[in-house]
């Protein structure tokens, strides 16, 4: 339904994946005035939501209810703009479920860690155009429908297929969403894998805070040397610069940090692996560049989940 804010029709935003960043976007947008609707997964959801009457943001001391609509998937209602934050995992699908709905010129924003997922659902809607997100805000749910807004930051976004912004980025600066259009998004992406596979399965298996890997620097450095040939053989040289330093200031800055996978595994869910790590070892496959030390460290992590009772896929 178009929503009128007085002035224009605002197009509607419809948010596959409610958990923390779907929350956290939704609120925003809808206490900016925006129309925004959830799209929750099955029927037991949808009641639990509307029993709930809404959502909630914590932000500091602060809590704020607000009320947005929710349906299912199988809703008939066409969808001209997609905010998909299921995890990299289940997004694919989740959007395989309401593909059906998007309209012909529709945009899906993608706002997945890791690679992977992004091509794949880009396949899958060739109709609809496409935009990556990659974001630096955190957020986690202390509740259902509850998200607590942890750690304020930036997101980018870019298509990889054209330059020109959307108009609405407009509609993100009303919200407060603080963004930027990125032509370089794919290197963003891949820049951010790289840091993420040179600290987060270290983290895991040397079960440490981001600054316990003091300790294991040469590990560290090690994997660097790999993932900056593999950035390069991809073509993304841009994002191979000065990896090792910055992977280094990253443990230093965020030393009393637990990265999100050991967070995952500590709390039983399952990780990202395969959009992480395990993409780049796909990806040098792929290559023919051999990368003995992230296939090892692939390997290490795998048997890791299995013997803790964790997918990993
Ligand atoms: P999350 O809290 O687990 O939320 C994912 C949501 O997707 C869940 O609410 C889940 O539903 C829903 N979902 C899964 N399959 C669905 C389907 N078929 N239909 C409808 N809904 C479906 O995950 P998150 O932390 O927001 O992360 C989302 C993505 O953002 C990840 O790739 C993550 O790496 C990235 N990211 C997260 C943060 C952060 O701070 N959280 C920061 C930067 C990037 P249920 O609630 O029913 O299980």
């Amino acid at each position: 339904m178009p929503h009128s804010n007085g002035r224009q029709t605002a197009t509607r935003w419809h948010i596959l994946g409610a958990g923390s960043m779907g929350i956290l976007w939704a609120a925003r947008l809808a206490r900016a005035g925006l129309p925004v609707t959830l799209i929750l997964r099955n029927q037991v959801r949808l009641h639990a939501y509307e029993a709930a009457q809404g959502l909630t943001l914590v932000e500091g001391e602060q809590s704020r209810r607000l009320n947005v609509t929710a349906q299912l998937p199988e809703a008939d209602e066409p969808i001209q703009r997609l905010l998909v934050t299921c995890k990299a995992y289940d997004a694919e699908q989740a959007v395989a479920h309401v593909a059906h709905r998007l309209s012909p010129n529709a945009d899906v924003i993608l706002l997945q860690n890791g690679l992977g997922s992004q091509q794949a659902i880009t396949a899958r809607v060739p109709h609809a155009r496409c935009i990556f997100a990659s974001s630096t805000e955190g957020a986690y749910r202390d509740g259902d429908w509850r998200v607590v807004f942890a750690g304020h930051g930036h997101t980018w976004l870019g298509d990889i297929s054209a330059d020109e912004a959307p108009q609405w980025l407009e509609e993100l600066q009303r919200s407060g969403i603080t963004h930027e259009w990125s032509p370089t998004i794919l290197s963003r992406l891949w820049r951010k894998l790289a840091l993420n596979c040179a600290i987060n399965p270290l983290t895991v298996l040397h079960n440490c805070r981001n600054g316990g890997l003091h300790a294991h620097s040469d590990e560290v450095n090690t994997l660097c040397v790999e993932l900056c040939a593999l950035l390069e053989q991809c073509g993304q040289p841009d994002a191979a610069v000065d990896l090792a330093a910055e992977v280094n200031r990253v443990i230093h800055a965020t030393a009393n940090n637990y990265s999100s996978m050991y967070q995952d595994v500590t709390q039983g869910r399952r990780t990202e692996i395969s959009y992480l790590l395990g993409y780049a070892c796909e990806a040098a496959r792929q290559q023919q560049l051999a990368v003995p030390h992230l296939q090892a460290l692939h390997q290490r992590l795998t048997d890791y989940l299995k013997r803790h009772g964790l997918p990993c896929n």
